[in-house]
């Protein structure tokens, strides 16, 4: 019998499915892309066709353009080549997918980025049993345990209502973590306005435009120190220490994302508030996720392969690290 898999080529720019001739999520152009999501390490300009879901085309299309791109919604499925091709929800941001991947009675999954906890602003992860299952392992260390998404966003109250003279600034990436805390605000019952950077604009929009809502949001370009008191203000982490922030009321500095569980990492960014808000999969997501799709295989893209594979090992699953480049660019999609 041929090997798992044999039908897929890994290279370091991206993983070929060749009786498609169509490659995942590619860090350079080729004629044609098949796209997980939109962050840009995953997601890159200049493809000759790009099969994604309509979400995600939409992303694309707003920072780089018209992508020649044709929709899969979640469920359908699509013939390219000698390959049946479908996308099904991943849970990481809006129109995230794993592809899954049908040839010739193999089924192999690329998981891109997901996580398995709830998220208002997008669908939740759907298992898929497979063949071959190719995971992200971003917070593939056993250390990794990210807490409830409720409890960090009431420290976040917490912190705004102890003191209203002050507002509390939050560092998220543009694209799922801003709208996922916005969000999650709402859901807390937090109904007053929520002040945004104007990089943040145009992705709160299109979610909206896609049935997320997110509550009253004003620019925080322009608004007076007074009306910021006591108010919850969203920028991209790299305004957090610019000259941008020095107009807002005495700020408190907070952060949203993963890597907030290293207390090293929120020191040096100057970040007092830090909340441990993720849309990876934590190290229980990542290895109840290979217990439950029972694969024979696991193929490991990015992150911290060596524990996960380790851990594939010791549960008699075979595993091994594809080194592919280009995933978590530092200004994108940092956990
Ligand atoms: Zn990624
Ligand atoms: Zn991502």
């Amino acid at each position: 019998m041929a090997r798992l898999g044999s039908w897929i080529e890994v290279f370091p720019e991206g993983i070929y499915v060749r009786p498609a001739d169509a490659w995942v999520d590619p860090s350079q152009p080729k004629s044609r892309a098949l796209i997980t999501h939109g962050h840009g390490d995953h997601a890159r300009g200049g493809h000759g066709a790009v099969l994604a879901t309509p979400e995600t085309l939409a992303i694309m299309g707003l920072r780089y353009g018209d992508q020649n791109g044709q929709p899969s919604a979640y469920g359908e499925t699509v013939r390219v080549g000698e390959v049946d091709i479908s996308f099904v929800p991943a849970g990481h941001v809006l129109g995230s997918a794993q592809i899954v991947l049908e040839h010739k009675g193999e089924k192999i999954v690329v998981s891109g980025d997901y996580k398995r906890r709830e998220d208002p602003t997008c669908h939740k992860f759907v298992p898929v049993p497979c063949d071959v299952f190719i995971t992200e392992a971003t917070f593939g260390l056993p250390v990794f345990h990210h807490p409830d998404t409720g409890g960090e966003i009431d420290r976040l109250l917490h912190r705004l209502h102890s003191d209203e003279s002050r507002c509390v600034l939050v560092g998220a990436y543009a694209l799922g973590k801003a709208q996922r805390v916005i969000a999650e605000l709402r859901r807390r019952g937090h109904e007053e306005p929520i002040y945004i950077h104007g990089a943040l604009e145009k992705m709160c929009t299109l979610y909206e435009e896609h049935g997320v809502a997110l509550g009253e949001l004003r620019p925080a370009t322009g608004a007076s120190k007074d009306e910021l008191r006591g108010r919850i203000v969203i920028a991209p982490p790299g305004a957090l220490n610019d000259r941008w922030s020095r107009r807002l009321p005495d700020p408190v500095t907070a952060m949203a994302s993963g890597w907030m569980r290293i207390r090293q990492r929120a020191r040096q960014a100057n970040v007092e508030l830090p909340l441990v808000i993720s849309d990876h999969a934590d190290w229980d997501e990542l290895t109840c996720t290979i217990r439950e799709l029972e694969p024979n295989e696991v193929w490991i893209t990015h992150g911290r392969e060596e524990a996960l594979k380790h851990w594939c090992m010791t549960h008699q699953i075979k595993a091994c690290e594809l080194n592919l480049v280009g995933y978590e660019d530092e200004d994108e999609d940092d956990g």
